[in-house]
């Protein structure tokens, strides 16, 4: 079935699926919809209508597949996102056309993770067509937004009972982790916004007002030499991959103050500073303790100089996940790597978060990991490509671990 799950592949490439904005949502879903539906599922398409991102130009549209004829538990779902990132510069192929050359495809969104999405449904589709009869149940989702955070897509599927411990045993995330590796969970993320702010004044006589960007400066520098010291001693049980991030880290993600660069300057004081700020924490740090930690630094500077003045507002929290990896999920999708493959699969956990925080938070679940065929660091480059043997491979461990964790005759 290689040639036929390639076949598909290509079809999901060519419709541009990019995220923001989310073009092409419905005809994607409606795409699997419709394999899905000739692969002996119960199809439903589930539209975020509650959300303000879903609107008549981009409907927010996931589909839901729930193979039929089977006991309803144990279930086990598998989840990819179908939306990508945009195209960005620097790509010798067309990154839309799903073109298959040195058993390479290419195209935006094949490794990240369309790859996965063809990967589970040919798995448990080669199941059947060998006549495997499943003592459970399958579902097969796909879903939007992912890459914005997953608020309409997966989080919208937990939130509204689709994906929960009541009807679900099971979830694979068919992301890009490594077709050799099994990841169990990700670190955890804290957006905030930093404002500070000055006093305006004439430029040639700046010692009448207050900088912002200055007060901003303080900021940014008390991070760098008080706050990365003393969190970056911290290191995770959590497996991360690469090592690197196996710390806490904090980026700063962008910075503007004084009058927009693009146009006309007056010699002006800035009065106004905003930077964003990403925080990624570890399982062994709270959040309240990451916050606070912010605070601080933040009051420390105040408590010194009484013209710094700050405004701090959280953007978004993600809890970091990390599934047992002594778990019945973990174990037998390990072993049907190594079955597959012939070695033994790394336990990791990534450095960025994906659609696994919803599953656990919101839907409860707590056997959840991220299996796919993609190459990591191909995801969102340009060139990004999925080899078909990884593809062909990934699919048999689903289709072993499936059988595995169901129970079949
Ligand atoms: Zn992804």
């Amino acid at each position: 079935m290689a040639g036929e799950m390639v076949a598909f592949l290509q079809e999901l490439v060519r419709i541009p699926t990019v995220n923001p904005p989310g073009e092409n949502y419905r005809e994607c879903a409606e795409f699997i919809g419709g394999r899905l539906l000739e692969f002996g599922y119960d199809i439903a398409y589930i539209e975020a209508t509650s959300r303000p991102e879903h609107t008549p130009r981009h409907p927010r549209v996931n589909v839901l597949g729930t193979l039929r004829d089977t006991p309803a538990r144990p279930r086990l779902h598998f989840n990819g996102h179908f939306d990508v990132v945009p195209v960005g510069d620097g790509w010798t192929v067309d990154p839309f056309s799903g073109i298959v050359r040195d058993g390479k495809i290419f195209g935006r969104g094949t490794t990240d993770q369309k790859a996965g999405i063809a990967a589970s449904i040919y798995a448990v589709e080669a199941l059947r067509r060998a006549d495997v009869r499943l003592r459970g149940n399958v579902e097969q989702s796909g879903t939007v937004d992912e890459e914005s955070g997953g608020f309409a897509g997966m989080a919208y599927l937990a939130e509204h009972g689709y994906v929960n411990r009541d009807r679900t045993d099971y979830v694979i995330i068919t992301e890009p982790l490594e077709v050799d590796r099994v990841c169990l969970g990700h670190r955890g993320v804290y957006w905030f916004e930093v404002e500070t702010r000055g006093r305006i004044a004439h430029g040639s006589m700046p010692f009448f007002g207050v900088s912002a960007i200055t007060k901003m400066s303080n900021f940014i520098e008390a991070i760098e030499h008080e706050l990365k010291p003393a969190i970056g001693g911290r290191l995770t049980s959590m497996p991360v991959e690469p090592p690197g991030a196996r710390y806490p880290s904090i980026n700063i993600n962008s910075i503007s103050g004084g009058q927009p660069a693009g146009g006309i300057q007056t010699p002006c004081v800035a009065d106004r500073c905003h930077a964003i700020f990403d925080r990624r924490f570890l399982m062994e740090e709270p959040i309240e303790q990451v916050r606070a930690e912010i605070r601080d630094v933040l009051d420390k500077i105040a408590r010194k100089d009484s013209d710094f003045q700050y405004q701090i507002k959280d953007l978004m929290t993600v809890q970091p996940v990390l599934t047992d990896a002594k778990s019945t999920l973990v174990t037998t999708m390990a072993a049907s790597i190594r079955d597959v493959l012939g070695s033994e699969p790394p336990l990791i956990a990534s450095p960025g978060t994906y659609d696994q925080k919803h599953v656990m938070r919101l839907g409860f679940v707590e056997q959840c990991i991220a299996y796919g065929p993609g190459i990591l660091h191909l995801s969102h480059q340009p060139d990004e490509y999925c080899r078909v043997d990884h593809l062909v491979e990934g699919s048999k461990a689903m289709a072993l671990a499936a059988m595995r964790l169901l129970g079949a005759e």
